[in-house]
């Protein structure tokens, strides 16, 4: 090992106790557009005493996505959960619905809250979306529906999904919770299946702090929706329907229409900070980063690797370890897969058996800071820790075991 090797070895913080990183640097830190302009909105929204219900800024930041994604309807909510257990209720679903367990949570228990089963299918290794095939296979006289994730913003199989739901006659949603701003062969990701569903958590790159939205080309199945997400109230004093409260607020309206004025801007910044991990880890053996499709438009919010431990000598949990140390909060991510999760884990023991890919994808995926929080700097020193953590495996294993 030459001597600048050895040096910059003995710098990584789990021998020198010293992080490279004095401030925390997070997976998902928010995006902030013009602050100005949103605490301008607040003003306004104080002046007018219009908080909720259905107010300026919840019509307006409705309409501008309609816009934004060339889509008929838009229903904003205060959550991407809620607005996927309105739109399992808006669509009948029932019985079992087929989702990969190769998601966050929310998909699964969206469906689970509703009394309805979700059965697992497992997904594609390059796409790490759903595979059509395992999707097939799980389908049962009991299935209504499927739900498919855009993971990583990445489009799943939308045609062959399209087709089978005609075939067998049932239901699609799709989980964008990831895909604002991704589009599939030109058109808009929010256009698609019966409806999809948004997710403008804090952490998403796109945000309304909370906050999500339920998108549809179907009138009648978008009016269904807006009684559902308001108690069913048709009228002032008329209900007709069993609702729930899934309303946005304005204060997270006005953050959406902040955002959105925003979103081109965070998208190139994600883009940038992309490209230069990308090219600073591209030739690492072992290391595999998570590529977008670049004819299409993608957001680029997630840095994914691909840890393959027979090469690094390192598992993806040691160079997370690592990680961690020197204050870069790399995120195992999604991990374990829903199917390890309960009530799943209890209620299906077999699944994990029936899911190869989902298993082996959970063990070896990562995910790294993006966003307006991260600068080039930040970027080719976390690359650096990664670097040299792979090339000196022997030691690095050495010393967590000694921790
Ligand atoms: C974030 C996320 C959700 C949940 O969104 P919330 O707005 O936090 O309820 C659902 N599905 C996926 C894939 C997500 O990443």
């Amino acid at each position: 090992m030459d001597i600048l090797d050895k040096k910059k070895l003995d710098e990584l913080a789990i021998f020198s106790g010293i992080p490279s990183f004095e401030e925390k640097l997070h997976v998902g830190r928010p995006n902030v557009g013009d602050r100005k302009r949103f605490l301008q909105r607040v003003e306004d929204m104080f002046d007018r005493r219009w908080f909720t219900n259905n107010g300026p800024f919840v019509q307006e930041f409705e309409q501008k996505i309609c816009d934004y994604l060339g889509v008929k309807h838009c229903i904003v909510v205060c959550n991407a959960t809620i607005a996927l257990e309105i739109a399992a209720r808006a669509l009948d679903l029932s019985g079992e619905v087929i989702v990969p367990s190769f998601t966050f949570v929310a998909t699964a228990h969206a469906l689970q809250w509703q009394k309805i089963t979700p059965v697992f299918c497992d997904v594609n290794p390059q796409t790490h979306c759903l595979d059509i095939e395992s999707v097939r296979r799980k389908i049962t006289p009991r299935t209504t529906g499927i739900v498919g994730v855009h993971v990583w913003g990445q489009p799943c199989e939308i045609e062959a999904l399209t087709n089978l739901v005609r075939e067998q006659k049932l239901k699609l949603l799709f989980d964008a919770a990831h895909a604002m701003g991704s589009a599939h062969r030109g058109q808009m990701i929010g256009n698609f299946g019966d409806a999809e569903v948004f997710s403008f958590h804090a952490t998403k790159f796109f945000n309304s702090f909370e906050g999500g939205a339920i998108t549809t080309n179907n009138s009648e199945l978008a009016s269904k929706i807006r009684l559902m997400k308001n108690f069913g109230f048709s009228g002032l004093d008329k209900v007709v329907f069993p609702g729930t409260n899934g309303k946005m607020t304005e204060v997270s309206a006005a953050m959406g229409l902040t955002s959105l004025e925003s979103i081109d801007s965070f998208i190139e910044i994600n883009q940038r900070n992309f490209q230069f991990y990308n090219n600073e880890l591209k030739n690492l053996n072992g290391i595999k980063v998570f590529q977008y499709e670049k004819n299409e438009k993608r957001n680029f919010q997630y840095i994914i690797l691909e840890v393959d431990e027979s090469q690094t000598g390192l598992t993806r949990d040691q160079l997370v370890q690592i990680l961690h140390s020197e204050n870069v909060l790399a995120r195992k991510y999604f991990y374990p897969g829903v199917h390890e999760m309960e009530p799943y884990k209890t209620d299906f023991p077999q699944s994990g058996k029936e899911l190869p890919e989902t298993k082996s994808l959970c063990q070896r995926v990562m995910s790294l800071p993006n966003g307006s929080s991260v600068n080039i700097e930040s970027i080719k020193h976390i690359c650096e820790i990664i670097r040299i953590a792979v090339k000196h495996p022997v030691e690095i294993r050495e010393k967590l075991a000694s921790l």
